[in-house]
């Protein structure tokens, strides 16, 4: 299949009707899937009632069919078209939290989103984008849009659409091109269905922010515990992986520095993920920055491009520093911990 690409700017094409959204929403409602930029990451749409549809998305994906997906809506009726006894702090959040990047398990209305979006849940995780062109692309389709992020199961998440043609090229109908995104990390996953919400997943929108609104959030054993069993299906697999093995660095730039060089001595070629602050302190074989440590929402925006970066340095093992685990930065830890299948090495 040919993957068509539809550039757009959302900072030049002021009407929320693009051509290239009409063909995009098209493809949609013909049964096809698409990609499209959020401001997240990049998501890979189908018809989320369309069981065929659906089924697309995990083939592309290479996705385990028990890790259930996302349903991006574009307004407050399709809301209630797909969830029901919405609680008051769920209502809450979504007053002041969307469209942005917060996704909310709810209740799930039964037989209208497809059973393989929920891989049979009896609840439906649902998220309104804060991007133009995503709201766009679901209006004009008039239909849920069921949104994984749009790469390959198990590789690092795309932040722009080159990502998403590197993984997907060839396997979906199309891709809806606006660029780079601006968060980088995936959106919060919050179960509104237990009595004190709980975060399923660490995301765009931090634990902080949640409780300022609404008090108390429990947060999944799963994250603070990596031996408990996830609740959302999906955070048990490895994920977000470059190729060469990565091993998170406790400590400080010295030790990191000197764990690279016992690896070069043995041959090997060695990959440093680092922050601008520290980018010129390391000799490796390549030296990649994510961003400002003094800033860690610029971190956020550009990890997966920088673990993405290490597979064309062709490095043999890659290292990487840590971040303080608050504030968004428990999101980067979550993807990275799980980028690196959890291995850790502690200065003495
Ligand atoms: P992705 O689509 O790749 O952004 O991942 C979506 C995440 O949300 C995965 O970790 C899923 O397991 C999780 N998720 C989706 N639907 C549900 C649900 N109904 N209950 C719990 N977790 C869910
Ligand atoms: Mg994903």
């Amino acid at each position: 299949m040919e993957t068509k690409i539809w550039i757009v700017d959302k900072f030049v094409d002021k009407h929320e009707l693009y051509p290239q959204i009409s063909q995009a929403a098209e493809l949609l409602r013909a049964g096809e899937v698409v990609a499209f930029p959020t401001e997240t990451v990049y998501g890979l749409g189908a018809n989320a009632a369309s069981s065929a549809a659906v089924k697309k998305i995990f083939q592309a994906k290479g996705r385990p069919s028990d890790n259930p997906l996302i349903v991006h809506i574009a307004d407050y009726d399709q809301l209630g078209q797909i969830a029901v006894d919405i609680p008051d702090v769920a209502q809450t959040l979504i007053e002041r939290l969307w469209p942005g990047p917060l996704t909310m398990v709810l209740k799930k209305r039964k037989n209208v989103v497809c059973e393989e979006v929920t891989a049979g849940l009896a609840s439906v995780a649902v998220r309104m984008p804060a991007h133009p062109v995503a709201l766009a692309l679901i209006r004009e389709s008039g239909l849920p849009l069921a949104a994984p992020s749009a790469n390959r199961s198990g590789k690092p998440s795309p932040t722009s659409a080159m990502h998403v043609l590197a993984d997907l090229n060839g396997k979906i109908a199309g891709i809806v091109d606006d660029g780079p995104t601006g968060i980088g990390v995936e959106s919060t996953v919050l179960d509104c269905t237990t009595d004190i919400p709980t975060i399923l997943r660490p995301g765009g929108v931090t634990k902080e922010e949640l409780e300022h609104l609404i008090g108390r959030v429990h947060v999944d054993a799963a994250l603070l515990n990596e031996k408990e069993k996830p609740k959302a299906p999906g955070m048990k697999y490895t994920h977000y992986a470059p190729r060469a093995p990565l091993t998170i660095v406790e400590g400080t730039s010295g030790f990191l520095q000197q764990l690279v060089d016992e690896q070069r001595a043995l041959g090997k070629k060695v990959g440093v993920l680092t922050t601008e602050e520290r980018q010129l302190t390391y000799r490796a074989d390549a030296v990649i920055s994510c961003g400002k440590r003094s800033d860690l929402y610029t971190v956020a925006r550009h990890l997966y491009d920088a673990l993405r970066a290490f597979d064309e340095a062709e490095v043999d093992m890659i290292y990487s520093e840590c971040f303080p685990n608050h504030g968004i930065g428990t999101a980067i830890m979550n993807r990275l911990k799980k980028a690196a299948g959890y291995r850790v090495l502690y200065e003495k």
